[in-house]
């Protein structure tokens, strides 16, 4: 990925710097060589040659570029789950993800972690865009999904020649689960991602389903990975389930929809970050129906948008970790729309705008492992910068109209946004 070179100056803004703190009205970002000299009041900031190049923020806002904390650039936007293994070929998905990860850069979105990805797809794109030959967020690779025999994932019939072979490994007991996680090793991955639980989109194993995978194979996965130095999530919806992954020594834990007391302490106590991904079940409540989804399921979703919404705000009340990510790759939640997810936990969620903003910087850097490089505006780390003219802390909604984007910045250099000299590019 390119890094800028010189000292470039962002003036006439107010500055949200992704630590949670209000607004500093009248501010400056000086960056210098792709990473950011100083961030604060501009009347403090250092006294830079008249011909220092400069973006007119227009009394807007400056601040860190998003961070989706659970993408699946390889999903294309597919009405069922197993169009993914049987519409295209791996060739083409490749360039579909291709083409996601340039949108999310488009939308603002400068870092992601992939939630899981067909074939091993994730791992190159991050190649590719880490060398510079394809657009997208810094990527934090995950690989093939693991699921228990007949889970989430495994539903199809044995006739119906369907296996998933794209999407997971099916695995059947801990032998084969420690298997998995290596074949992930040689594959590259950073984030083994697991489905422990079941979820109200699947056509046998709703919400309550709590054990897709057992304990035992949930162990075998992260004492695997972690002798690898692989980090370890899952998809958990079911209480029990949420337990026994944190209990088996989870890293994250994707949704954490039906979390109890219990589970919240074990949480809070080994710090685990919760990505709840909830605007997916509204639209999938909302506009289900277009796409043919059963009565049974729209009412699995409705309880899961509910039971999301108050696990995610007890976790974030609490004093635990949320990241923003959104699931999108589906018909009713396609990409493009990553922001909603920000406006969805302000409108619907009942979070504080800047709370959001927090979630979707530092915490989604801090759960890729990289937050002392990017996620928030301070001295020393990379210029990943988002430059807009309005004010998300008062209506977050603006992140979601890419016309109102001056610069969506990496390493101080221009990748998208209306500032965006076509030489930069
Ligand atoms: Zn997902």
């Amino acid at each position: 990925m390119q890094t800028a070179t010189g000292t470039l100056l962002i003036r006439n803004g107010q500055l949200v710097d992704g630590n949670g703190g209000l607004p500093v009205r009248d501010a400056a970002v000086v960056v210098e060589d792709g990473s950011i000299r100083y961030a604060g009041p501009a009347a403090a900031a250092p006294v830079l040659p008249p011909q220092t190049p400069t973006i007119d923020a227009c009394g807007g806002t400056i601040m860190p570029g998003l961070v989706e904390a659970h993408f699946h650039p390889t999903y294309f936007n597919v009405a069922a789950l197993e169009d993914l293994d049987i519409k295209y070929p791996v060739e083409y998905v490749t360039l579909l993800a291709a083409a996601n990860a340039r949108l999310a850069l488009e939308c603002g979105y400068t870092a992601a972690r992939s939630g899981g990805s067909l074939f091993n797809i994730d791992v190159w794109l991050k190649k590719a865009i880490e060398n510079g030959i394809a657009a997208g967020p810094r990527l934090a690779a995950s690989g093939r999904e693991i699921c228990g025999a007949a889970g989430l994932m495994d539903w199809n019939p044995v006739y119906r020649k369907i296996g998933m072979e794209g999407l997971v490994l099916i695995v059947n007991g801990p032998d084969e689960a420690r298997a998995a996680v290596r074949k992930l090793v040689k594959d590259g991955v950073e984030w083994v991602k697991t489905y422990p639980t079941g979820d109200a989109a699947a056509p046998d194993a709703n919400d309550h389903h709590t054990l897709c995978m057992t304990f035992e194979e949930m162990h075998a996965v992260v004492q695997t990975a972690h002798n690898h130095g692989l980090k370890v999530t899952g998809h958990c919806r079911a209480t029990e389930g949420i337990k026994n992954a944190l209990r088996a020594g989870y890293d994250a834990i994707e949704h954490g929809t039906f979390i109890d007391d219990e589970g919240l302490e074990i949480l809070l106590a080994r710090d685990v970050p919760c990505v709840p991904a909830l605007y997916f079940e509204q639209m999938s409540v909302e506009r289900g129906p277009e796409f043919g989804l059963s009565k049974r399921v729209i009412e699995g979703h409705q309880e899961t948008l509910e039971g999301g919404a108050e696990s995610a705000r007890r976790i974030l009340r609490a004093g635990g970790r949320l990241g923003m990510g959104g699931d999108y790759g589906f018909a009713w939640n396609p990409h493009g729309d990553y922001a909603k997810e920000l406006s969805f936990f302000v409108e619907y969620v009942g979070l504080t705008p800047l709370e959001v903003l927090t979630c979707a910087t530092r915490t989604g850097a801090q759960i890729m492992g990289r937050g002392d490089e990017f996620g928030t505006l301070e001295a020393g780390k990379l210029a990943d910068v988002l430059v807009v003219d309005g004010d998300p802390t008062r209506d977050i909604r603006v992140l979601q109209d890419r016309s109102k984007f001056v610069a969506v910045m990496q390493a101080g250099v221009v990748k998208a946004g209306r500032g965006l000299q076509p030489a930069a590019r």
